[in-house]
């Protein structure tokens, strides 16, 4: 069995659309089922790490320093509240990350160059990597280091728009640089069932995409945008309300298609 993990990374670049939210949470749902897990957030916004509970003063290395070869993930990975789950978290520096680098010609492989130098047997099966909501170098660094992407989309009118752009992406990173790449998967999000927009939605994203798309939907739920100020993942916030509850079906489905033969 090979000890590389897993790497994931959830993008979209539209933004509030739940990649934080399911990096968080599908990364804390994998954690309790045993798998040990890494979140990388490479959102200068740094709300992976804020809603994990990862106070800023206490950011002393952060995926900044990974970026710019500064820190290997080892140094910069933390602990957090949740067993079995660590972070590199992110800091404001990153906003000027892209201007740093933009003259290397290993630009888009800061991150992947960075993983794999994790030791070996690797401390962790899951990498999660949360993106901002853009698909600038930052972003395009995540898909370059990963295996796999998931996509969180919202279910409301524009739903679809823009997805083209991002799969057209995946697919230029596939075709250059990262031939492994696939997509993990689209997960629908904040779902409402008494809107009948959203319903109208989740059955418009499943003709259009396929078996590409969960069966879990995550409905929309108070108690998963209340747990961040607590600087808790919503599966620690309120393990049974429903948001939780999707998130944990959310991981065996992830860990469902693991074991599936790949589709060509
Ligand atoms: P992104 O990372 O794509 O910008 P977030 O995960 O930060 O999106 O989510 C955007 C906002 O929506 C946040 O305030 C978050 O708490 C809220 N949110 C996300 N998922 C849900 C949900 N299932 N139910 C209710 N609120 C949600
Ligand atoms: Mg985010």
């Amino acid at each position: 069995m090979s000890t590389r993990p897993k790497i994931i990374t959830v993008a979209n670049q539209k933004g509030g659309v739940g990649k934080t939210t399911t990096a968080i949470n599908l990364a804390t749902a994998l954690a309790a089922i045993g798998e040990k897990v890494l979140i990388i957030d490479i959102d200068p916004q740094g709300n992976a790490s804020t809603g994990l509970g990862i106070d800023k003063e206490a950011r002393k290395k952060s995926s900044y320093d990974v970026m710019v070869g500064e820190a290997g993930i080892q140094d910069a990975a933390m602990e957090t509240a949740v067993p079995g789950l660590w972070i590199v978290p992110s800091t404001m520096d990153l906003l000027g990350v892209e201007l740093e680098i933009s003259h290397q010609p290993d630009r888009v492989l800061k991150l992947r160059h960075a993983l794999r130098d994790i030791s070996q047997p690797a401390p962790y099966t899951y990498v999660l990597i949360d993106c901002p909501p853009s698909l600038n170098l930052l972003t395009l660094n995540a898909m370059a280091a990963a295996d796999s992407v998931l996509v969180p989309l919202q279910c409301e009118f524009f739903a679809l728009e823009g997805l083209s752009q991002l799969l057209k992406t995946v697919e230029q990173i596939r075709s250059t640089i990262n031939p492994r790449l696939s997509i993990q998967g689209i997960v629908l999000t904040m779902f409402d069932r008494r809107n009948n927009l959203a319903v109208q939605v989740v059955e418009d994203v499943r003709a259009f995409m396929g078996d590409t798309v969960y069966e879990t939907v995550i409905p929309r739920n108070v108690r998963v945008s209340e747990a961040p100020s607590y600087g808790k993942p919503a599966i620690l916030y309120d393990l049974k309300c429903p948001g939780s509850q999707a998130y944990l079906q959310l991981a065996s489905e992830v860990i469902r298609r693991e074991r599936r033969p790949k589709a060509a």
